[in-house]
C-alpha cells in the first residue's frame, strides 16, 4: 500500500491520505471483499459465489440454500460456504444476511487471524463499531440478531465473546458496502473491506469506488474472491491530500445529507457544500421564462405538488403499473415544468422515472427526451466526474439511439464513455458494453450522414436484433446502487 498512509483527518479521526500524486481515473488501491452475501430478498436469483445475475442456477444440494451458477463457481465459492452449509442444515432455517455475514467474517477469522493480506491496513478488530451511539431501536434490532446468531452459531466452532461479536454485527451496520451485480446496476448483497472502512465522507469527494467483479467466473477458482472494489481518483490529487468517497447522494439537500450521515455514520458533516449550502438553492429553484421567474409562492407550491405525486408514482411503479406511472408523470410535469427549474431535484425524479419506465414500454422518442433533460439538470449539479451522472448520460445515449436521434445519441455515448472510464476504468463490464455502443453508433453516424434512408433501414433490422437491450423492468433496479455502504435491515 504504498500509495496511502493513514493520518489524523482534522476533526474526523482517523483517515487515509495521499502519499503521491494522482489523476483522474487513477486506481489509488483495489482490495478484495473479507466476505460478502447476498441480500435475503434476492438470495435465489444470484450466485452466491460471483454474484451474477442469473435466470437458471444451481442449489447447493446440502443447505439447499446457496445458489451458484455452475460447479465452477460452487467450488470457488466453497472455502465460503463450508462451516455456513453445515451450519444453515443444522439450524433448519436462514438466518437473515447480517447474521450470515458476521458469521462468515468469524469463520474466515478464525481460521486465518486478523491480518488477511498484506495489504491490509488495520485489522478488523481496530475497526470502528459505534455501538455507543446507536439509537435504542437500533440496538433492540441487535440484540435480536446476536440471540439469533448464538444459535446459528455451531458448538464446533471457536466460541467468541458476546462483545466480539456486537463488535463485528457494528462494523457491518456503519460499514457494509452495497455489492452490486456484474453490470453495477443493481444491489444485490452486502461485504465487508477493511481498508475502504478507512476513507472518510465528503458531498464533494475527490475519489469513488466501484465494484469489479473481473472477467470470467473460471479466474475465481485461483483467488479467494474476485470481488474487488477500488478506489478511483475522481481528479487530480495533491500528494498528502485526504482521501474522501461520497456516502450518500449529493442530489439530496445539504440538511438531508447531514440527516442521513448522522443516522447511518454517525457524524455530523462539516465538508465545503454543507457547511456552506452549496447547489441547495438550485435543487429547489423555479424557472426563469422570458425574464419571467415564478414567485415564491408559486414554487413552494409545485414542489409540494411534486412530492405527493412522487409518493403515488414510486407506488404505482413498485406494483408495475407503468401505464399508470407514465399517467402521473405526464399530469405532473403538465403542471410544474413551466414553473420549475431544470435543477429541481424532485423534478429531476420525475423526469428520470418517466424516462426509464416510457424505454421500458418503448415509447423511445419520449423516453430519450426526459434522460436528455435530467442529464443537462445532472450536469448543473453533479461533479463532472460523477458516476451517477454517467449513468444518466448512458442511459440517454441509449434511449436517442433508440428514438433514431443518432447525433445527440452517439454525443451522450461517448459523454458517459468519458465519465466511465474514470469512475469504472476501462475493464468493468459497462465500460466495455459502452465502448462496443460507442463504436456502433460511430459506424451509424457515419452511415446517416451519407445516407439517411440506408441508415435508417439499417437501424430498423438493429433494433429487431435488440443489440443494446439493456432496459430493464424498470421496478427490478429500484434499488439502485445510490448508497455506498449498505443500511442494515
Ligand atoms: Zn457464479
Ligand atoms: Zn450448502
Ligand atoms: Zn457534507
Amino acid at each position: 500500500m504504498e500509495n496511502v498512509a493513514i493520518f489524523d483527518a482534522p476533526g474526523k479521526g482517523r483517515g487515509l491520505k495521499a502519499t503521491k500524486e494522482f489523476w483522474a481515473g487513477d486506481v489509488i488501491f483495489a482490495e478484495p471483499s473479507v466476505s460478502a452475501v447476498a441480500f435475503d430478498s434476492i438470495a435465489e436469483r444470484i450466485c452466491h459465489s460471483c454474484f451474477r445475475r442469473q435466470d437458471k442456477l444451481q442449489r447447493c444440494g446440502q443447505c439447499k440454500f446457496a445458489h451458484y451458477c455452475d460447479r465452477t463457481c460452487q467450488r470457488a465459492g466453497w472455502a465460503e460456504h463450508k462451516q455456513e452449509c453445515g451450519a444453515i442444515k443444522s439450524y433448519g432455517k436462514i438466518p437473515n444476511e447480517n447474521i450470515r455475514l458476521v458469521a462468515r467474517i468469524m469463520w474466515r477469522l478464525d481460521k486465518e487471524g486478523s491480518v488477511l493480506s498484506d495489504m491490509q491496513l488495520v485489522t478488523l478488530e481496530e475497526l470502528e463499531d459505534h455501538i455507543p451511539d446507536m439509537q435504542e431501536d437500533d440496538l433492540k434490532d441487535l440484540k435480536v440478531d446476536i440471540h439469533n446468531f448464538l444459535d446459528y452459531w455451531p458448538r464446533t466452532s471457536k466460541q467468541h465473546t458476546i462483545d466480539d461479536i456486537s463488535h463485528y454485527f457494528g462494523v457491518i451496520n456503519c460499514n457494509g458496502f452495497s455489492v452490486s451485480d456484474q453490470k453495477g446496476l443493481q444491489a444485490v448483497g452486502v461485504g465487508l473491506f477493511p481498508n475502504l472502512c478507512l476513507v472518510n465522507h465528503d458531498c464533494w469527494p475527490n475519489c469513488t469506488v466501484i465494484l469489479n467483479h473481473g472477467n470470467q467466473s473460471a479466474v475465481n477458482t485461483m483467488f479467494h474472491s474476485q470481488r474487488r472494489i477500488e478506489l478511483r481518483s475522481l481528479g487530480k490529487i495533491e500528494e498528502g491530500e485526504e482521501l474522501t468517497v461520497s456516502y450518500v447522494d449529493f442530489l439530496n439537500l445539504s440538511e438531508e445529507r447531514r440527516r442521513l450521515l448522522k443516522t447511518q455514520y454517525f457524524f455530523d458533516c462539516t465538508c465545503e457544500h454543507c457547511k456552506n449550502h452549496i447547489k441547495d438553492d438550485l435543487k429547489l429553484a423555479g424557472v426563469e421564462v422570458d425574464g419571467v421567474k415564478p414567485t415564491e409562492e408559486q414554487v413552494k407550491e409545485a414542489t409540494d405538488y411534486c412530492y405527493q405525486m412522487l409518493e403515488k408514482m414510486d407506488s404505482a411503479r413498485l406494483n408495475g403499473n407503468y401505464h399508470e406511472v407514465v399517467k402521473l408523470c405526464t399530469a405532473c410535469i403538465e403542471k410544474t415544468e413551466p414553473v420549475l427549474a431544470n435543477t429541481h431535484i424532485y423534478q429531476l425524479r420525475i423526469w428520470s422515472t418517466l424516462s426509464e419506465v416510457q424505454a421500458y414500454l418503448q415509447y423511445f422518442c419520449e423516453a430519450a427526451e426526459y434522460a436528455r433533460k435530467m442529464v443537462e439538470g445532472y450536469l448543473k449539479l453533479y461533479h463532472p466526474n460523477n458516476a451517477a451522472l454517467g449513468m444518466a448520460a448512458m442511459r440517454a445515449g441509449v434511449t436517442h439511439w433508440q428514438a433514431g436521434e443518432i447525433e445527440v445519441g452517439h454525443g451522450m455515448v461517448c459523454k458517459a464513455y468519458a465519465i466511465l472510464m474514470v469512475t469504472h476504468g476501462p475493464t468493468h463490464p459497462i465500460t466495455k458494453d459502452l465502448e462496443a455502443m460507442r463504436m456502433q453508433t460511430e459506424m451509424e453516424l457515419r452511415m446517416f450522414k451519407q445516407n439517411e434512408y440506408v441508415y435508417h433501414s439499417m437501424r430498423d433490422a438493429a433494433l429487431k436484433n435488440k443489440p443494446m437491450a439493456m432496459m430493464h423492468e424498470p421496478k427490478s433496479v429500484d434499488e439502485g446502487v445510490k448508497n455506498l455502504f449498505h443500511r442494515r435491515k
